[in-house]
């Protein structure tokens, strides 16, 4: 009797250390404006719907502060197109700002940035991570492993500090922000979860989805590593969202995009 008397009370005391950790927030979020694509055919992304129909997208970044650090989410492209948009056979990528320039906007310099995260791989969202070269980078090992194959350009220096993650981490350790492993789009794609104290829970998708038609209809872009997983991955995303009444910010979705505060103004 003593001893499970013993071990319910360590049990409903883990349960309670559970319950504190998972009620952590971070302080702030700011959407920054890491790009632009004036994309010539949004059937790309929607395989056989709207093909030769041009669409807008949105390239987002977002800093994040949890008491005395941050962390910045996804690099967007390069800041050296601000000068020089480039066009490709997809479209016109273009910046309006420089990152760097945004984050000196709200009394930031690269160095104060502890921890980088990146979705995945591709340039629209590791464009600047060499101007983070004292920063944490945490990128799923298989994302890195795919990036760094031999037969590709390395996107950015692999010399530099890096977590290299094999699932789901908890940032902070206090379950504010939260990497969630959503493979599928490439190898080791990765989202990431946070939870605000007013604005409560948010998903950013990176680019498990690329805008609202895509995600009310289930579609799996074409450029896709494996449709089977970017389809675990949605549904991981939408149990979440059910779970913890979250919201879903998708990086690319120019019209959601547009309708956010943007930084210097900040969701809490
Ligand atoms: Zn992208």
């Amino acid at each position: 009797m003593l001893k499970t008397g013993l071990l319910g009370l360590a049990l409903s005391a883990l349960a309670a250390s559970q319950a504190v950790a998972q009620s952590g927030t971070a302080d702030r979020v700011y959407v920054m404006d890491c790009g632009h694509n004036a994309a010539s055919d949004q059937s790309r992304w929607s395989p056989g719907v709207n093909v030769g129909k041009p669409i807008e997208l949105s390239d987002n970044c977002y800093a994040i502060k949890h008491g005395d650090d941050w962390l910045l989410w996804d690099t967007g492209y390069p800041d050296a197109i601000v000068e020089k948009p480039v066009v490709t056979p997809v479209g016109t990528a273009s910046r309006a700002k420089t990152l760097v320039g945004q984050l000196g906007e709200i009394g930031l310099r690269p160095a104060n940035i502890k921890y980088v995260a990146v979705s995945h791989q591709h340039g629209d969202h590791v464009g600047n991570v060499d101007l983070f070269p004292e920063s944490m980078l945490l990128i799923q090992k298989a994302e890195f492993d795919s990036a760094f194959a031999p037969d590709k350009k390395p996107p950015f220096k692999a010399e530099r500090p890096m977590r290299k993650l094999e699932g789901d981490l908890d940032v902070f350790g206090d379950g504010s922000v939260t990497l969630l492993s959503t493979p599928g789009h490439t190898p080791g794609h990765q989202s990431l979860l946070v939870h605000l104290p007013n604005t409560g829970w948010v998903i950013l998708t990176g680019d498990a989805i690329h805008f609202k038609d895509n995600w009310d209809n289930k579609r799996v872009a074409s450029m896709n590593t494996s449709a089977e997983q970017t389809l675990a991955s949605l549904k991981k995303l939408e149990d979440l969202m059910v779970q913890k009444k979250a919201q879903l910010w998708i990086n690319h979705d120019k019209v959601q995009s547009t309708g956010q505060k943007r930084s210097p103004q900040f969701y809490d």
